[in-house]
């Protein structure tokens, strides 16, 4: 729709300006510095950060319903740099000017609601929101369109110039970094370290790409990650970690997207998002935080993170109820198949620590659990889901085990919605789902294949080897008659068909 054919209410904000005035926050020591400079860590307590806006009040005079309307006029405009996470601009990076904002097609992702059988399966009824359908076919791609506008905004304000932008990566992160890079070209170069042989050759394929450089480490994504700090302490690079308080920012659209395609209801809703470097779930809460607190939902929903038992340190750390007495511990990783979220030291820690606090005390009663689930639950219902058409990486397989495991603890009940993060597509993992069918996932991931999953490819051959045809040897008419009905006979009878009439 033309902004002229708005309606007189919605018409003065329906084209969002560039008003806000934002900073980045330490959540050590609670120092201010400007988000013109390009910081990941605070320069006094060296700990993480995260981008407030000191304009953020004045956004309270303009009531929730009024929000509401704004977002779904918004969503028939067709200006490029608002069809993404920017229709949320006043919430998502209200200082960049639309000029500078990068679009690539990400976010407004399907939510997809389970069949019945599925649903019966579970306990209760959920959708699974198919993040996988990002560019870069993982939700870091709303980051990333954060992140790399941000820089844009530093370039066109000549702030900064030749980029070289780094990150680490369980392969999600550079996939994305890489090709937001790329579009940037020559102004932003990339770069991104990936653990030699822990990452698929789908993630490993999408930076080459994109033309990234790539470097393989030795070791975990842990690893790789301290070679990435070193770098952005010593060296003039960009850092697109989700250290990177812009990260954050853009996966909160995440929660913006949820709210508005549930019409703003969020009572009995509840959130599951698998933890890694936990930034997703900190930007999850966040987001719900924020339109929760300018009345633009009418509650807060339950969140549940959900962590492998071979890489559940935030799972282990809230085990413990009384909050005094909690302490962060690191984890060795053991192998998994949630690789995306195989890590032991998440970077985000004291972001969900303070924010899941926050989370709980507007909610007024607990809101935020974590669930450990097992490699072979994760393995299972990964392909229980996409047997009942979803498209879910071992990361969403990973959320359903989590959803069936806190259903039977009775964290969720029937009467609940719930709403989980397919966070990749299921393609990028398919190398697990392949080890999986021909029963030969090793076995220190403690997996087992169940028979009923297994599904593996028939070749079907004539029985005379000289009537194979190919494309350096045709075969006569009438032999490959022949050979289109014996191989349709024998198709016909391993799907036991009937004649027809
Ligand atoms: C990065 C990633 C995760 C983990 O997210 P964090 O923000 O690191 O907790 C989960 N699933 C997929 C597919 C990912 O790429
Ligand atoms: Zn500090």
């Amino acid at each position: 729709m033309m902004p002229d054919y708005f309606p007189e209410d919605i018409k003065p904000y329906i084209i969002p300006e560039a008003k806000g005035e934002l900073y980045y926050q330490c959540l050590g020591c609670a120092a201010q510095y400007p988000v013109d400079k390009l910081l990941y860590v605070c320069p006094s307590c060296g700990e993480v950060l995260l981008i407030h806006d000191r304009k953020a009040l004045s956004l309270k005079k303009i009531p929730g319903p009024v929000w509401q309307k704004i977002f779904d006029f918004r969503r028939m405009l067709k200006i490029p740099a608002l069809k993404g996470i920017y229709r949320y601009h006043e919430f998502i990076g209200s200082c960049i000017p639309l000029e500078s904002i990068v679009y690539l097609g990400e976010g407004h992702t399907p939510v997809v609601e389970a069949n019945a059988r599925l649903k019966e399966k579970v306990g209760l009824s959920f959708f699974y929101k198919n993040d996988g359908q990002n560019p870069s076919a993982s939700f870091k791609d709303r980051g990333m369109a954060s992140a790399l506008s941000s820089i844009k905004y530093l370039i066109d304000q000549k702030r900064i110039s030749n980029v070289i932008a780094v990150c680490a990566s369980t392969g999600d992160t550079s996939a994305s970094a890489a090709l937001y890079a790329s579009y940037l070209g020559p102004l932003i170069k990339s770069a991104v370290l990936l653990p030699h042989k822990k990452v698929t050759s789908q993630q490993l394929s999408q930076p080459l790409g994109s033309g990234a450089r790539v470097f393989e480490i030795p070791g975990v994504f842990d690893d790789c990650m301290k070679i990435v700090e070193s770098l952005s302490s010593r060296y003039s690079v960009v850092l697109l970690n989700s250290k990177n308080a812009w990260r954050i920012l853009g996966q909160e659209s995440y929660s913006y997207e949820i709210a508005q395609d549930f019409d703003w209801k969020m009572k009995d809703k509840v959130i599951v998002v698998p933890i890694g470097n936990a930034g997703n779930i900190s930007a999850v809460m966040s987001g719900f935080i924020k339109f929760f607190e300018y009345g633009i939902i009418d509650a807060l929903p339950k969140i549940i993170g959900v962590q492998s038992e071979h890489a559940d340190p935030v799972y282990r750390y809230y085990l413990e109820p009384d909050e005094a007495k909690r302490n962060f511990i690191p984890v060795h990783t053991k192998p998994s198949v949630a690789q995306a979220a195989m890590i032991g030291n998440p970077v985000s820690m004291p972001r969900v620590i303070q924010i899941s606090k926050k989370y709980d005390e507007l909610a007024g009663c607990r809101q935020v659990f974590f669930i450990r689930v097992t490699e072979q639950s994760i393995m299972d219902w990964q392909l229980q889901a996409n047997h009942n058409g979803h498209i879910a990486c071992t990361q969403g397989g990973e959320c359903l085990a989590g959803l069936a495991e806190a259903f039977l603890q009775k964290i969720v009940t029937a009467d609940e919605t719930a709403i989980l993060d397919a966070t990749a597509h299921a393609i990028k993992f398919s190398e697990f789902q392949d080890l999986y069918f021909r029963s030969e996932i090793p076995d220190d991931y403690k997996i087992k294949s169940n028979p009923d999953f297994i599904n593996l490819p028939t070749l079907v051959l004539p029985d005379d080897p000289d009537m194979i045809p190919s494309q350096q040897k045709r075969l006569n008419e009438k032999d490959f008659k022949r050979f289109v009905q014996e191989i349709s006979d024998k198709i016909a009878e391993k799907l036991k068909l009937d004649i027809s009439e």
